[in-house]
């Protein structure tokens, strides 16, 4: 394994800061209950937490944390799983269940901030993988981290699936009242068997809408970012419908359309889930992401006003932020036909 080259964050590639364990730092452990048999844990003393993003990054922030690398949600289509190869560690089942855990990510985290060099930029974290994954419920280190940025009130953000992060609401709410706090939780479509294969470590789309009523109750707003919207299986009119009615039910701020993306490392794994799972799909995909990691712009955009449109219809916004809002039981089924898209 390259510890030493443990230095970049996701998908914005590697960053070019120094490397951040030493090779004799590593400490690997298995535990034998159920929710962790078949992971390994790789511990490591991190010198740095606080991840540079590079400037030619899409991503609308410039420093991360992120205290563990690999996820245990497992999540097929997950864009990360390319980073385990700069460890030279499998980017497939390897990347589910070889988790790289910062063991001292707090501490270290608390020395960053106090440093005369920090400026006090917003923290992401959730962008990289899932800061709220199976591994943190036994390693417990995020809630040193939002110790950290409450005590310098440094304003931060988490994007997860975890419904763990409701262990820590007390301190998201301390944090709040002293700076910026941004929460997303990712809800990409309702569909119980879609879930089951697709995210196969996640919690339940519904437990995941019931942290963003939850988290409302308690003050403090919650996007949705609904990703992803995956073709020919999530994206019909009907799944959009019922997905967007339950994040607005939910109370969320904002609901964020992102359209499947398959990077190298994701679309391999992706598509032999897909052979396995819908095979009669595997041409229309090869098809529609012939050009790349992307689907075409025209799908993008035809995803993302439909989902706007529903969004306006439900009335998702910050003016009813947090409030879980009254709607009939009376929709459309979450579950229908496969899209057909004629331009394919
Ligand atoms: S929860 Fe996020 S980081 Fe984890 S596997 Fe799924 S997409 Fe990847």
């Amino acid at each position: 394994m390259r510890w030493e080259n443990l230095t970049g964050e996701g998908e914005h590639g590697r960053a070019a800061d120094a490397a951040l364990f030493g090779a004799d730092s590593v400490t690997t452990r298995t535990f034998d209950t159920p929710e962790f048999r078949g992971i390994t844990f790789h511990e490591v003393r991190a010198r740095s937490v606080l991840n540079r993003v590079p400037g030619a990054s899409r991503m609308p922030f410039e420093w991360t944390v992120n205290p563990y690398r690999g996820c245990t949600h497992a999540c097929v289509y997950c864009f990360a799983r390319k980073t385990h190869s700069y460890l030279d560690l499998d980017t497939g089942l390897g990347f589910d269940t070889q988790i790289v855990v910062k063991v001292n990510a707090p501490e270290v985290l608390r020395r960053q901030l106090a440093s005369r060099r920090w400026q006090g930029e917003h923290v992401a974290m959730g962008t990289n993988v899932d800061c709220y994954q199976r591994a943190e419920g036994r390693y417990q280190l995020m809630p040193g981290i939002i110790a950290a940025l409450t005590e310098h009130a440094n304003p931060f953000s988490i994007l997860t699936k975890g419904t763990l992060i409701l262990r820590d609401l007390d301190l998201l709410v301390r944090a709040a009242q002293v700076t910026d706090v941004g929460i997303s939780v990712s809800v990409g479509f309702l569909d119980a068997e879609l879930w089951r294969t697709v995210e196969p470590g996640t919690p339940a789309p519904e437990r995941r809408l019931d942290v963003v009523r939850t988290l409302g109750e308690h003050g403090l707003g919650c996007g949705v970012l609904m990703a992803p919207v995956i073709p020919f299986l999530s994206d019909h009119p009907a799944q959009l419908r019922a997905t967007v009615r339950a994040i607005a039910a939910a109370g969320a701020t904002s609901v964020t359309p992102l359209t499947l993306h398959l990077r190298p490392g994701a679309r391999e794994w992706f598509t032999a889930w897909l052979g396995r799972h819908h095979p009669h799909l595997v041409r229309r995909y090869e098809r529609l992401y012939a050009e790349g990691a992307y689907a075409p712009k025209w799908y993008q955009r035809r995803i993302t006003r439909q989902v706007h449109e529903l969004a306006e219809e439900y009335g998702i916004g910050p003016t009813r932020a947090g409030l879980a809002r009254r709607i009939s039981p009376a929709e459309p089924p979450a579950v229908a036909e496969p899209t057909q898209l004629t331009l394919i």
